[in-house]
């Protein structure tokens, strides 16, 4: 214990001392540590203040949060058996530990006692973002509630995780329990090399001969797509539009409704009029009004774009294949096949000029244009593997601005995806302002012997997007590390990191970078073209299908659903006026939706498109100036990326650009208007 190097002050993470065995003792012995500081807040006998109670709250646990972030990152990018072993002890004790914090009723009346005055005490508004943050924390898990009530509250949670639990078993069941078995080899065709390998050594591992398709999407996805078999796309569409909706044992009817009214009852308990009005408190978006009208205006405005393609696409079907009605089962496999008659272009053509090296470059110099960042990398700080490059960035005045670590290729022991997290917070502290420690973690295409790791386009757009997310960490410039960075709204969240993907598109930004890895030769203006155009191709149809689930959403939580019986016909209603294709009365969406019955995305669906219109709407305003106008970068820099959750994210939004977030923009950019 006395070597635990994570129990020993450190700046960046001291990667290459710390072993496994480490892990707990130190978070439990932190954990303790932490519980002794909130005693010392509770025990003060002082009356409570915002510095003895909340900014005191705020500065516990350093320690204990800079060994956790550790441990749950390299949890996501270098695990094994033992480090997941321990995740299982590690997490049951945070949760506890919080769960602790929440329900101490001393320390909730000291911050209470605090909130009550918070208008006589001369805070800053970030303080008044940390009181009202802190307050929350504990009003909205039942603190003001009596004993009785807050019984209650404790055992609808309890219900709606076992609830949850069972919606994502029965799914994970039902897709498990289907798979289309085929035998005939004309029944692949239209199929890639790629996919029916993949089939057939599904089938292998099931002990059959032939191919096996199942519902997994690396499975299902190729086949609606590629599959020239109409019936057979059919069967498969059939099969995973009806997972949950079978009227037997794996059925998610009843827990649909089970978990929408828990939902509504949690709500009402704790004094909101519904499960939506309870989760946009803290969103950007506010009341469910406003993202229902939201969603209609984008409705109004997209429908007719969609309605458009959609008879496009049923005319290019029935030329193709003499098809008179499309179905859902159609949608994908034509959308393709006119793709690759208008388009061309495939990832094969435009990875020469993608070459990893001059990516990342391209990104630097995107952010010293806009920010006056220069990273350079360095060889002196600690990592987890040799793969991860480590850079210190700084800024014109040759100052500190931040550690950053990036990681991109797959290896055994790194979970899918990529994603940007941190290993210490920005914050200022006792007049010093202490610089942040971002990473950021990819899975993009190794180099071989023979070539050099060559990114596809959508690589290309992950690894902006990533890198937008890092700029909010590198350029916090707050006091407290919970306000900091990216500890913002959850529909704000994507701003930063989405509209960095536009300057992919400008011909100015790929001139930097997108050049020939053998000639040098710079992308063909052609090429650039085809990008954009191809990236708004079927836009509408698209838009459509986003706003469907978003609506559907609104519907189960916007309001009392006590008086829904029949899931399926309260599904067909609230699809209304957003549906393209004929229903299937054999599917329904709402008993296999898991982003809102099993994660975290209730009343959160809309989020996907109010992220877009931030960030088609906010880049507007550098199309107008120039992409690397100085002025409106240092605005974008001055009021969004260096603000974290300081300020509301509307006034953030509205100080950088004058104006409310337009979704015209977005429609423009869509090409749907
Ligand atoms: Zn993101």
């Amino acid at each position: 214990m006395k070597n635990n190097p994570l129990l020993q002050p450190y700046n960046t993470a001291p990667f290459s001392k710390i072993e496994n065995a480490h892990f707990l003792p130190a978070i439990s012995k932190l954990i303790a540590e932490t519980k002794a500081e909130i005693d010392a807040i509770t025990s003060n006998t002082e009356t409570p203040t915002f510095k003895n109670t909340v900014e005191a709250l705020e500065n516990t646990g350093e320690q204990l949060d800079r060994a956790t972030s550790i441990f749950f990152n390299l949890n996501s990018a270098e695990t094994n058996d033992e480090i997941q072993k321990i995740a299982q002890e590690v997490s049951p004790m945070l949760t506890e530990f919080s769960n602790d914090m929440l329900l101490n009723e001393t320390l909730f009346e000291r911050i209470k006692t605090v909130y009550k005055q918070k208008d006589s005490l001369n805070l800053s508004e970030e303080q008044h973002m940390l009181l009202d943050k802190k307050y929350k924390a504990f009003s909205r898990n039942g603190a003001n509630l009596s004993d009785e009530k807050k019984t209650e509250l404790r055992k609808i949670d309890a219900e709606l995780s076992k609830l949850k639990l069972t919606f994502g078993e029965n799914i994970l069941a039902e897709t498990n329990k289907f798979e289309l078995h085929l035998t005939t080899k004309s029944d692949l065709s239209g199929l890639p090399e790629g996919v029916i390998e993949a089939a057939a050594q599904t089938a292998q591992e099931k002990g059959k001969d032939g191919w096996v398709f199942t519902l997994d999407y690396p499975s299902y996805v190729p086949f609606m797509t590629y599959a020239d078999n109409r019936e057979l796309r059919k069967k498969m569409a059939i099969a995973f539009g009806a997972k949950g909706f079978h009227n037997d044992e794996l059925d998610n009817q009843q827990n649909v409704l089970q978990i929408a009214n828990l939902r509504h009852k949690r709500a009402n308990l704790l004094g909101y009029k519904s499960h939506a009005h309870f989760v946009l408190e803290e969103r950007m978006a506010e009341t469910p009004e406003k993202v229902k009208s939201f969603l209609n205006e984008l409705l109004e405005k997209a429908k007719p774009a969609a309605q458009k393609e959609f008879d496009e696409l049923t005319t290019f079907a029935k030329e193709l294949d003499g098809i008179d009605h499309l179905e859902k089962w159609d949608g994908a496999y034509y959308s393709e096949k006119l793709k690759q008659k208008l388009f061309n272009l495939d990832d094969e053509k435009l990875k020469p000029y993608f070459e990893l090296k001059n990516v990342i470059n391209g990104v630097f110099t995107v952010a010293e244009k806009l920010y006056g960042l220069h990273f350079e990398e360095v060889h002196n700080i600690d990592k987890y593997h040799t793969d991860v490059k480590t850079y210190e960035v700084k800024d014109d005045e040759n100052e500190l601005v931040a550690i950053f670590y990036a990681d991109f290729h797959p290896r055994a022991g790194k979970r899918n995806g990529a994603w940007m997290t941190s290993y210490k917070p920005q914050q200022i502290k006792d007049g010093k302002n202490d610089r942040p420690h971002i990473s950021i973690v990819c899975n993009f295409t190794k180099p071989t012997a023979s070539k050099p790791s060559l990114l596809t386009f959508n690589e290309v757009t992950t690894l902006f997007h990533e890198f937008g997310h890092a700029l909010h960490g590198m350029l916090a410039n707050t006091h407290y590390p919970s306000l900091s960075g990216t500890s913002v709204y959850w529909d704000f969240v994507e701003l930063p990191s989405q509209i960095l993907e536009n300057w992919c598109y400008e011909k100015e930004t790929l001139e930097l970078f997108a050049k020939h890895y053998k000639s040098g030769e710079v992308i063909p203006m052609e090429y650039i073209e085809k990008i954009k155009d191809s990236a708004t191709f079927l836009e509408g149809m698209a838009t459509l299908r986003q706003l469907s689930f978003g609506m559907l959403d609104m519907a189960w939580h916007g309001s009392d659903p006590s008086g829904i019986a029949d899931v399926k016909a309260f599904e067909v209603a609230a699809f209304n006026d957003t549906q393209l294709y004929p229903d299937v009365k054999e599917n329904c969406m709402s008993t296999s939706f898991s982003h809102i019955f099993q994660g975290g995305y209730s009343a959160g669906y809309y989020s996907y498109k109010w992220a877009e219109v931030l960030d088609a709407d906010a880049f507007a305003l550098f199309k107008q100036e120039g992409i690397f106008n100085k002025k409106v970068a240092d605005r974008f820099k001055g009021f969004v990326l260096s603000q974290g959750g300081t300020l509301d994210p509307m006034e953030l939004y509205i100080k950088f650009r004058g104006q409310k977030p337009d979704p015209e923009a977005l429609l423009k950019r869509a090409g749907l208007v």
